[in-house]
């Protein structure tokens, strides 16, 4: 079992050369995704025999890592993604970050990394808000994106579990994932690789996972597609999820549909089981069920299918206008963003930034 070696105090060090007022306002105005790093992170370690210690919150600088960490050679990483919103009163709030302390210790587990209690995960997460919190954006321009992830640092080449961690969490200032004035993005179909099989990696957050789509991402690039869409393993048949996010589709008869957790190879997305429950509040017909890709461009073809978009913590709900694969094309809703989606996306960010009832408990204040 992993316990936590010492209190869980964080030991915090302020940056005192921290980025100044105006420099830091200039650019959360305009953060794009991935680049406005806040002044802090925190880190703690993990070591066989004595559990998570020191804990720390520090400026935010180069980590030293031994070339030999199984990190660099095994990839035995992980990470979550989520992030804090700024509420009209000017408070910040996490949204279901219990979820996403769950997975990471679930993503943990299938890496064989050593666990990280819950009240740690948030902890960390909660002190680098509290520290940073002058680096989340105005609800109108954006969010702090938070990346909590752990690397194996043990100095060893041998092919084993490592016995030593570091769990860090960084921070950004993140703007709209996929530019609104875009319209809905075009996803590109990919057939020859596969995302996850059946017995792998497809359920956790690690960092493989990601390596492996890229090739697929360069492809659907080729193709004037923003996003991939990957088929399940053993028919190359099933629509599973997108490289970075879950899908769901919305029919003529107003029925919610995506596609299901069971086999193994779909990450649980936070977004995704947020938008069932919205949806189902909504009084909407909700579905977990595969779903073929032929059957997909036939029922884009006859309208059948009005409405299909991609839902993460980065993406929030975006609007999918076309899918193109080897052999086929096909437009959705006329390339417009439709009604559901719309709606659910409210509903959704009305919550998320406070301006909504939180009727399922899904809110911390920071
Ligand atoms: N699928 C994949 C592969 C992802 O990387 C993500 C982003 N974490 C999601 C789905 C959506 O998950 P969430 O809604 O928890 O962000």
């Amino acid at each position: 079992m992993t316990t936590v070696a010492d209190s869980i105090a964080f030991k915090i060090t302020r940056k005192t050369d921290g980025t100044p007022a105006a420099e830091r306002e200039s650019l959360i105005a305009n953060p794009g995704f991935g680049r406005a790093f806040t002044d802090h992170m925190a880190v703690v370690t993990y070591t066989e025999g004595r559990g998570w210690h020191s804990a720390e919150i520090l400026p935010r600088q180069p980590l030293m890592l031994d070339p030999a960490a199984s990190v660099l050679h095994y990839a035995q990483e992980i990470f979550e993604g989520m992030k804090a919103y700024r509420a009209p009163n000017g408070s910040v709030q996490l949204f279901r970050p219990e979820a996403n302390a769950r997975r990471f210790q679930k993503s943990a587990e299938r890496m064989a990394m050593a666990e990280l209690p819950e009240d740690l995960f948030l902890e960390a997460v909660t002190q680098l808000v509290k520290i940073d919190r002058d680096w989340v954006p105005a609800p109108e321009v954006g969010t702090l994106y938070i990346r909590p992830f752990m690397i194996a640092t043990e100095a060893a080449l041998g092919v084993k579990p490592a016995s030593e961690f570091k769990f860090i969490v960084i921070a950004c200032a993140a703007g709209e994932y996929f530019s609104k004035d875009a319209g809905p993005v075009s996803v590109w179909v990919e057939t020859d690789t596969v995302r996850a099989s059946r017995g792998g990696t497809g359920t956790a957050k690690c960092g493989g996972n990601y390596a492996a789509s890229l090739t697929a991402q360069m492809e659907g690039k080729h193709h004037g597609c923003q996003q991939v869409l990957f088929l399940d393993a053993e028919e190359r048949r099933w629509l599973e999820e997108m490289g970075g996010m879950n899908v769901m589709m919305v029919f003529e008869d107003g029925t919610l549909l995506t596609p299901p957790l069971a086999g193994g190879t779909i990450l649980h997305g936070i977004t995704r089981d947020s938008l069932l429950t919205l949806a189902r509040d909504a009084g909407l017909t909700v579905k977990e069920e595969r779903y073929a890709l032929d059957q997909l461009f036939a029922d884009a073809k006859s309208g059948r299918l009005r409405e299909v978009f991609a839902c993460g913590t980065a993406a929030v709900v975006s609007p999918i206008g076309a899918f193109k694969s080897k052999t086929d094309t096909c437009t959705i809703n006329n390339n417009k963003v439709g009604e559901v989606t719309a709606k659910l996306r409210q509903n959704l960010c009305d919550i998320q930034f406070g301006r909504a009832p939180d009727p399922h408990n899904w809110i911390s204040t920071v």
